[in-house]
């Protein structure tokens, strides 16, 4: 089997590994039915996180279970299936809390760029559909693996509730999902910070009332005047820089929500300003786990359509170029087929 490892800076290859197979009792493998670009991989991609040695990359996933543990007994082979970037037992306190990211037996689930996958606490972890998809819906599935639950996390995070003004910070993938999941969760008005036409245009599509092109001070001037001087209630931040971060919170109105779930690079909040901010903080990895019954719930019935926050769908093997794509911001988010 065929896996993207990543050598170093901007260096991925597509080569040859062991193909994955039970080591646990809690294990499942899984054929994947497509595999996906993550804008975290990102980060590791321009080397603004080190990676030590050859990396296998990867971690949105659906696909159909080849083979179970013995200690797997509701997780079958031959279900479809969905999972996130964290496996979790979806059993201790934090995961009965809702925060199956922060589970106190949580294993980071890597090598998902590749044909087949080993997913670790696979009963806790997977979420079976009810049926083996149609072709047509499998995006959006893979879209629910990661960057949608990631988005309704920001959204749910930030307290959007019908009828609340929210602006969402960040026009990547996880951010139009954001304004997605606002819509859904009956936001009145929802402010896109977007400065590309063709993003601007998706958000548009998933239920931006407005779009603000300008950053900065310029930025929050803008989102003041759409909101008479006060703020947004809701704010997801979803990019990880320090200029998002302080954006996100400069657009919140006094008591209101910031969400963050982005990893952050380099943010440093200053004591002081936030005292004064008065906004309420929320973030971190997103607890995809509790939200998969209803995002599946919601592809499978129509009522979303997140997979397409995919512009650019290559061959596994061509998973360089989707790489390179993203990094240019030639495209939103790469789809690959193994
Ligand atoms: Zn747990």
């Amino acid at each position: 089997m065929r896996t993207a490892m990543l050598y170093g800076p901007r260096d991925i290859r597509f080569e040859e590994r062991e193909t994955p197979r039970i080591t646990q009792p809690t294990d499942a493998v899984v054929r994947l039915s497509v595999t996906s670009i993550c804008g975290s991989d990102l980060w590791p991609y321009r080397g603004i996180q080190a990676v030590t040695g050859p990396t296998p990359m990867g971690h949105e996933y659906c696909g159909i279970v080849e083979e179970v543990g013995r200690a797997v007994t509701k997780i079958k082979p031959g279900q479809f299936v969905i999972g996130s970037f964290f496996a979790s037992d979806n059993t201790c306190p934090n995961c009965q809390n809702g925060y199956q990211s922060s589970c106190q037996h949580r294993e980071l689930v890597g090598g998902a760029q590749a044909s087949v996958l080993r997913v670790p606490l696979a009963e806790g972890t997977l979420v079976a559909t009810q049926d083996v998809p149609q072709q047509d819906l499998i995006p959006s599935f893979q879209a629910v693996s990661d960057v949608m639950g990631t988005g309704w996390f920001a959204a749910d995070a930030a307290n959007v509730k019908q009828g609340t003004t929210v602006v969402v910070v960040g026009d990547g993938a996880v951010g139009l999902l954001a304004v997605l999941s606002a819509r859904q969760m009956g936001a009145e008005r929802i402010i896109a910070m977007s400065r590309h036409e063709s993003r601007q245009r998706l958000a548009r599509e998933f239920g931006a009332t407005d779009i603000v092109a300008e950053r900065g001070q310029a930025g929050e001037a803008r989102v003041m005047e759409l909101t008479r001087g006060i703020g947004a209630d809701s704010v997801p931040e979803c990019v990880g820089t320090q200029e998002s971060m302080t954006q996100a919170i400069q657009c919140a109105r006094r008591g209101g929500y910031v969400s963050y779930v982005g990893v952050p690079h380099a943010v440093d909040l200053k004591g002081e300003e936030l005292f004064f901010a008065h906004v309420h903080l929320h973030g971190g990895p997103a607890p995809v786990r509790r939200f998969l019954p209803k995002l599946i719930d919601l592809v499978w019935s129509g009522k979303i359509n997140p997979g397409k926050v995919f512009d650019l769908a290559l061959p596994l093997e061509q998973v360089a170029e989707g790489y390179r794509a993203m990094d240019e911001r030639r495209a939103i988010k790469a789809l690959l087929r193994p």
